[in-house]
């Protein structure tokens, strides 16, 4: 079976494309009781992009901290305090920052027209009703969050997205003009994100021409802007985020995120450094790969964490390899259907070690 694969129907892109945010939502603010969240990382409280956020009537403002990546839990508090602000369920959401804060934006759209817990949901079309209209603004490019089918949440069980065609979002705005300011490591582990994601789509065994066009110009991308430096290089990552997004959606990704998530889990470290340090350990899975991202890292002259799990007990080590070994698909993707002889809990153990 095929799947039938459900796309943002709405996309702006273009520099001071944010300027036209107002219009975008104009024609949701239906009714006198109509209002917008604006769900903005609060690295942006009292900077210039905050001020330019298009607050009308009744909007919240709602600033959201992504020290930690998402949980589940907070999605919930965020749910209340929209709840708790009016009895009338808001006309839209709009996700303005990096990947957590799309993640966010995501999350409580669909919570807010869903009963229960967030963390009732991490899984694969377990929503059943639609999400509140969301759009998505990126302030820093690579995850592909805006137009994936997910938005990853780390619950009390496990770190698991909400997947299903309700999640994607109904209008991104790509403005490269917003990813001025990224702090510059910040910038390249994102980055390397998207270009992880193309290894990882291109190289793996459900590879076909639909990830492939995608995948293949992505990497293209990210060739341009980590080691060509290009001077369009922020309209070339906003893209490669895109693509690499498309890829891996028709696709999937690998080892290094299955590790990652590992990483992730046990340790919190979050996703765009996570994969960089497993995919320095992946040499042998993804030979070129690996080689093109020293040499950008190099460039750039980006320090990776070393040692990080030097102090973990065998407890912690275990529960990071069954993290990372559970996700079948992954593997699947990567190693094809006799991967579990080929990455065996031992194998596994030892790259956690080295990292
Ligand atoms: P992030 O959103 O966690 O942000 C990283 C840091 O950069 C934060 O401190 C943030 O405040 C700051 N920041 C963001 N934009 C900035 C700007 N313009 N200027 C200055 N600082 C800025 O980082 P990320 O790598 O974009 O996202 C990681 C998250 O995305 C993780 O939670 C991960 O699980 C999730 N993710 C989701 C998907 C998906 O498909 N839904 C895919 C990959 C990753
Ligand atoms: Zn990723």
């Amino acid at each position: 079976m095929y799947r039938n694969f459900r796309i943002v129907p709405n996309i702006i892109f273009g520099r001071g494309s944010f300027n036209q945010l107002d219009d975008v939502l104009k024609d949701r603010r239906v009714g006198a009781d109509a209002f917008m969240v604006f769900v903005v990382d609060d690295v942006f409280t009292g900077k210039p992009l905050e001020g330019r956020i298009p607050l009308r009537g009744k909007d919240l403002l709602l600033r959201v901290n992504v020290d930690d990546e998402p949980k589940t839990k907070y999605i919930d508090e965020l749910v209340a305090r929209i709840r708790a602000y009016s009895p009338v369920t808001p006309a839209g959401i709009v996700g303005i920052g990096g990947g957590s804060a799309m993640d966010i934006a995501k999350a409580v759209s669909l919570m807010l027209n869903n009963p229960g817990s967030s963390a009732d949901y991490q899984g694969w079309d377990l929503i059943s009703n639609p999400a509140v209209y969301h759009a998505a603004v990126p302030t820093l490019a690579g995850t592909g969050a805006e137009i994936s089918r997910t938005t990853i949440l780390t619950g009390p069980e496990k770190k698991l997205g909400i997947n299903s065609d309700y999640t994607l979002y109904d209008q991104i705005l790509l403005d490269p003009e917003l990813l001025a300011g990224v702090p510059k490591n910040q910038w390249f582990y994102t980055g390397m994100d998207c270009y992880i994601h193309d290894v990882e789509s291109l190289h793996g065994t459900f590879i076909n021409e639909f990830s492939k066009a995608y995948g293949e110009k992505s990497r293209d991308l990210c060739r341009q802007v980590f080691l060509e430096d290009s001077p369009e290089k922020d309209d070339k990552l906003m893209m490669a985020s895109y693509f690499g997004g498309m890829s891996i959606a028709y696709s999937q990704v690998g080892a290094c995120h299955a590790l990652s998530y590992g990483l992730s889990f046990v340790l919190g470290i979050h996703h765009g450094v996570g994969c960089c340090i497993a995919f320095d350990q992946l040499e042998d899975i993804y030979p070129e790969g690996v080689r093109e991202f020293r040499q950008m890292m190099e460039k750039h002259d980006i320090p990776l964490p070393r040692n990080v799990t030097k102090d973990l007990d065998s407890a912690s080590l275990e529960k990071m390899v069954t993290t990372a070994l559970g996700l079948v698909p992954l593997w699947e993707n990567c190693l094809g259907p006799d991967w579990a002889n080929l990455m065996t809990r031992e194998r596994a153990m030892e790259l956690y070690r080295r990292m």
